[in-house]
């Protein structure tokens, strides 16, 4: 059975298999998370990255598909790009469905490769301005679903990393809202 549960904390810092990244479509780095990301795991990623970018993703990677590379020296041993959707860039049920698509698309490949335990941000709710409640609804139903349709066989932990008290807790009300049981140890 998959475990889905939330910390609070820092998702560079996750002893996990892979770890996500809320990329953008451009694969060379950014601020947040990817930029965390890049600056713990080293230049390995961004190589990779850069790799990727000129043989498959000319146009860049679109908005809620994922990739998978190498997690350089971070603690884990895959990390899964996504780029999620910017809030009000299109219509809302496109958005959120891109945005579902980020974590449908990340868990497929972290599974592919052989990921056990996954450590998620909250995609979209920074620079890409989604508000942190629709944001969690729409991470945590997502998660729960793709997690009951493998059976749980296939993951044994989704840890969803929120930075700070205020998304700790906005994700711990909607996973109760949605009946996902208790929220887990708060630090991570
Ligand atoms: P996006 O561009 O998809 O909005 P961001 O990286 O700007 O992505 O932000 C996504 C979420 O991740 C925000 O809620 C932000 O506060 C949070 N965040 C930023 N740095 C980290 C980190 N090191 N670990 C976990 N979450 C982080």
């Amino acid at each position: 059975m998959t475990q889905i549960t939330l910390v609070q904390g820092d998702i560079t810092k996750q002893r996990v298999d892979a770890v996500v990244n809320a990329a953008n479509s451009s694969l060379q780095g950014g601020g947040g998370v990817d930029g965390a990301i890049h600056r713990a795991g080293g230049p390995e990623i961004l190589a990779e990255c850069r790799r990727l970018r000129a043989s498959h993703y000319g146009k860049g990677l679109g908005v809620g598909q994922a990739v998978v590379t190498t997690a350089g020296t971070l603690p884990a041993r895959y990390v899964v790009h996504t780029v999620g959707p910017v809030y009000g860039a299109e219509e809302y049920e496109r958005g959120a469905e891109l945005l579902a698509s980020c974590y449908r698309e990340s868990l497929r490949l972290a599974v592919e490769s052989g990921a056990r335990t996954v450590a998620v941000p909250a995609v979209s709710t920074g620079v890409y301005r989604w508000p942190m409640e629709d944001a969690a609804r729409i991470a945590l139903s997502t998660v729960a679903a793709v997690a009951a349709e493998a059976g749980g066989a296939e993951l044994d932990e989704v840890r969803f990393v929120l930075f700070g008290a205020e998304a700790y807790e906005t994700f711990a009300q909607v996973a109760d809202a949605l009946g996902l049981g208790p929220a887990g140890p708060r630090e991570g």
